[in-house]
């Protein structure tokens, strides 16, 4: 499948158990949550711990106040807000799906 370029958020903390590799972050369908799979071979599904969830963080700031995001939770998922609150908080699985969805804008060949 080539042409099939895709981006995704690696939890370099950890490894499967399966192929010993990183494991991806992806949106669950139902619920929003975020959950982690092995990048190798896609399988063995885990969630993913409050450590983890800090080492994926990718390095993110405000548009208004120009501080780096923290880690928070919102609801029952992980969030990225500003410290001074100038925004409510960003869901991970957000910025997970953008990353998948600015790959298929690019992809002509979108597979389902
Ligand atoms: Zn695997
Ligand atoms: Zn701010």
């Amino acid at each position: 499948m080539s042409g099939n370029f895709r981006v995704r958020l690696l939890n370099r903390r950890s490894e499967s158990r399966c192929c010993h590799a990183p494991p991806y972050v992806y949106r669950e369908a139902q619920g929003g949550f975020v959950k982690q799979r092995c990048s190798v071979c896609g399988k063995n599904e885990t969630t993913v711990s409050r450590d983890e969830a800090g080492s994926i963080k990718p390095a993110l700031c405000c548009v208004s106040c120009e501080r780096e995001l923290d880690l928070v939770m919102a609801g029952n998922n992980y969030a990225y807000q500003c410290p001074r609150k100038c925004a409510p908080p960003i869901d991970m699985a957000i910025i997970a799906d953008a990353l998948d969805s600015l790959c298929h804008e690019t992809n002509e060949n979108v597979p389902t």
